[in-house]
């Protein structure tokens, strides 16, 4: 057996993606697997850190004497070697560290957590190794709360008679039952109750019930108690006479335990869906890897197309990879996975408890589920076998983690389906436009869904020009026709989905009398409104402004920051009709867990007339009541500083107007603006998704951005101000001259929000096409860069930034 490690470690403040070679003690050699997360000893001072092994050797060109592995922390490894090699590429394609993307692809609980402590390593007073150390070996640190204490400690670890230890600890937690099963025949046990005292009665009681089984049959230990009062202890004395066995065994904790599921079948495909399930299915018979681009309007069936095909993929014994948006894993998208699969069925969402995630990681590691539905981080679901990955709403922002390390769910998922090779699909109805253009240029093949799978057209979409209401007098939050149709669904008893859109809040500045926004004069994009400078600033090129306190357009007072809150729409919305049951949906009303899924079972239920919300509410839901959908404020996604604000804002009202009218009653569509004549409101409102397209690529053509350009995105941040400025312009200067006079550089700029926690904020983007040497000089920037850091200076790479605020 090869007897060298080579580990991935977790050392916090000068991290690396090199792997450093350990010793394999004897006693791991037969156990130790590649994947399995080890304790090692690191550094000068040796202290222990936690790995991921990643290779076994059988030599090491180390030249010094290798360290050796002081402990495994796992039996079974928790990586395998996809999932190894795949932190490897991720590493390199978001400028993180592999321990990172390690730690990313681990449940909660399976990540590291380090105790500090201090231990003793020679003899002490005995007046400080009673008060101090309560008379024991070790003092977790958190107990050293004082200066005095702290003090005593320097002191003594100068003395050599304490040392400061690090101790890895797994928070893992099984659920586990015990259970009895007999060990002996019916005879024998009864020789044995013959042989007991008449008033042993619980021994007697639980000779009954072990007669009672059958051979091999498993009894849970609980129940016994509750049935016939025979207690643990009682069953630990059989057990040690040899009458029976009792084992621990892992149970998992299910969410879905109490939900009465119904089994649904395969409906029959229309013409639409059965090409697209054809040209699927071909290439998971060839076995080959391609991705698809599902393009289908709302309500086209695209869904049924999924669960088509991963039901192909089952039944060749593979597993499927089902991803969705956070917010669109609502109770009815589960439920439809759930009621076609059953228990093969994995969920993993941010509702769940960090033990329930880690059951149904298990459940995926042990391959008794083998289809994953969840959001962003299921990608990384340790599935063996892959037949298909899906990424429903494809061109939602939050497939990217905006966090080290800044991967995009859809190229882990094109990465592991390369691997596999088996089809990546990627659906939506409003395609993001990377992929689009992608599907226009050949690289994924594009499927259409032009219909409603039930033939009923989209609804109709009338847009409000607030601007006129301004001038009627009505400054209410609600226009007259929308505050008709809602008057007129009350009568009817028909529901009414009612979204405010809070992208962007109070961030930007707009006319209230004719709907500008203030834009910036060199990029035109808006500007962003600074509280704590008190000026109007872009975010790209720098330029600063006053505040506005009069419309330079149409010269009206009425020109302020703008955005309101649910609350106060509630409250004027129960104002207008004091009959109506509302139901909010917001951050502040579904922060409890289960919230969500309760207030859209009440909503589904017609315990409310109206459902008011933010963009949550946009996705997903399919309430067949619900004939009415009202946008409050389409513009504050159009204010934001961002080159994709028209293209966020559209995909936003397309979805939310597919919410209206999924059934027998034709549904309609109000959307409020203050900028009707937008293009993306005009484009959303005929569902004119080709016309929109054509229209934003060639804006993204003269303005040279995504997808013609890639981007790259260089912030740091620094206590400061000076010290954050003279870096970023280092660090400029280090990357230059690695760039052909293609690529564009913008900024340095403070970012939008310059200054957080007392730290100060640059940042630089570079637009380019093709630069071969770039990413190997980020790299180099983040290695060189590693003193600055542990001085304090923050520094993060973002490959394709999705965020501009
Ligand atoms: P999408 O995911 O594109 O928004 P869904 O898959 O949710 O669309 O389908 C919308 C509705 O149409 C659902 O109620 C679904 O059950 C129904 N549906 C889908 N495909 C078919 C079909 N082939 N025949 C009948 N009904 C269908
Ligand atoms: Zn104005
Ligand atoms: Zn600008």
């Amino acid at each position: 057996m090869p007897h060298i490690a080579e580990v991935i470690v977790d050392v916090p403040v000068l991290q690396t993606n090199k792997p450093f070679h350990y010793e394999i003690p004897q006693e791991f050699e037969q156990r130790l697997v590649s994947g399995m997360r080890v304790v090692v000893p690191f550094g000068n001072g040796s202290r222990l850190v936690q790995g991921f092994v990643t290779n076994r050797f059988e030599a090491s060109d180390y030249k010094g004497e290798l360290k050796k592995i002081e402990q495994l922390m796992d039996l079974m490894p928790v990586l395998n070697t996809e999932l190894i090699d795949l932190g490897e590429f991720m590493a390199k394609e978001t400028y993180s560290f592999r321990i990172s993307c390690y730690q990313t692809m681990l449940p909660a609980v399976l990540r590291a957590k380090y105790e500090k402590k201090i231990t003793i390593v020679d003899d002490l007073e005995e007046e400080i190794f009673f008060e101090v150390f309560r008379g024991k070996q070790e003092l977790p640190w958190e107990e050293v709360i004082d200066r005095d204490l702290v003090k005593l400690m320097l002191e003594l670890k100068a003395q050599g008679k304490v040392e400061v230890n690090y101790e890895v600890k797994d928070k893992r937690t099984k659920k586990t039952i015990k259970r009895v099963t007999s060990t002996l025949s019916f005879e024998q046990l009864e020789e044995i109750r013959e042989g007991l005292r008449a008033n042993a009665k619980r021994q007697i009681a639980l000779i009954n019930v072990l007669q009672s089984i059958d051979s091999g049959e498993w009894l849970d230990v609980k129940r016994l108690n509750e049935e016939y009062g025979i207690t643990l202890a009682t069953i630990n004395v059989a057990e040690n006479k040899g009458w029976c066995e009792l084992q621990d065994v892992e149970i998992y904790r299910d969410p879905f335990e109490n939900a009465q599921i119904k089994a649904t079948t395969a409906l029959r495909l229309n013409p639409d869906q059965q090409i697209a399930y054809n040209k699927i299915s071909n290439k998971m018979d060839e076995n080959v890897h391609d991705v698809f681009l599902l393009k289908g309007i709302t309500g086209s069936g695209k869904t049924e197309v999924y669960l088509q095909t991963i039901s192909k993929v089952l039944d060749e014994n593979l597993g499927a990879l089902m991803l969705v948006p956070e917010i669109a894993l609502t109770p009815q998208m589960v439920y439809r996975f759930k009621s076609r699969f059953g228990e093969k069925v994995a969920v993993l969402h941010s509702g769940l408890s960090e033990g329930e995630k880690y059951d149904e990681w298990r459940k995926i590691n042990n391959g008794e589920a083998s289809v994953v539905v969840g959001a962003r981080s299921s990608v990384f679901a340790p599935l063996k076998k892959i037949g298909l990955i899906i990424i429903d709403e494809e061109h939602e922002t939050s497939y990217k983690q905006e966090e080290n390390p800044r991967y995009h769910a859809r190229d882990i998922a094109i990465w592991r389906g390369a691997y596999h090779h088996c089809p990546v699909i990627l659906g939506s109805a409003t395609p993001s436009l990377e992929s689009s253009a992608r599907a226009s240029k050949g690289v994924y093949t594009l499927l259409e869904l032009k219909e409603r799978a039930n033939k009923k057209a989209l609804p109709e979409v009338s847009v409000i020009d607030m601007r006129e209401e301004a001038k009627k007098g009505n400054r209410s939050n609600f226009s007259l026709s929308l505050q008709a149709a809602i008057q007129d669904r009350l009568k009817k008893k028909e529901q009414s989905v009612l979204m405010l859109n809070r992208r962007g809040y109070s961030s930007f500045v707009m006319c209230r009398d004719c709907g500008f926004v203030l834009g910036c004069p060199n990029c035109d994009i808006s500007q962003t409104l600074h509280m704590d400078t008190k000026t109007m600033k872009c975010h790209y090129c720098g330029h600063e402004e006053n505040i506005p306190t009069i419309c330079p357009k149409c010269h009206s007072k009425n020109i302020r920051y703008f955005g309101t809150g649910t609350q106060k729409v509630q409250e004027e919305l129960q104002g207008l009709f004091p009959e109506a049951r509302i139901i909010r949906m917001d951050v502040d009303t579904t922060r409890r867990k289960g919230a969500h899924e309760r207030l859209l079972k009440d909503f589904g239920d017609k315990k409310a007339d109206i459902l008011l919300g933010t963009q949550m509410i946009a996705k997903g839901l399919d309430f067949p009541d619900v004939t009415l959908v009202g946008v409050i404020n389409a513009d504050t996604s159009l204010g934001l500083p961002d080159f994709r604000s028209a293209e966020r804002t559209f995909q936003l009202l397309t979805q939310v107007s597919g919410r209206a009218g999924r059934a027998e009653k034709i549904g309609k569509v109000y959307v409020q603006s203050f900028n009707p004549e937008h293009y993306a409101i005009q484009y959303a409102k005929n569902h004119d998704y080709n016309s929109f397209y054509k229209r934003e690529m060639h804006l993204r053509h003269l303005s040279d951005y995504s997808p013609y350009y890639f981007l790259v995105r260089i912030s740091v941040s620094h206590e400061n101000e000076m010290t954050a400025a003279k870096k970023i312009g280092e660090f400029i200067h280090f990357i230059q001259p690695a760039l052909s006079d293609k690529a564009i550089i913008l900024g340095p700029t403070p970012k939008s929000i310059a200054r957080t926690h007392n730290r100060y904020h640059f940042q630089v983007i570079i637009k380019y096409k093709k630069e071969e040497a770039l990413s190997n000089r980020l790299h180099e920037l983040l290695a060189n860069t590693q003193k600055d850091q542990a001085k304090g200076l923050f520094i993060s790479i973002d490959s394709q930034p999705m965020n501009f605020i």
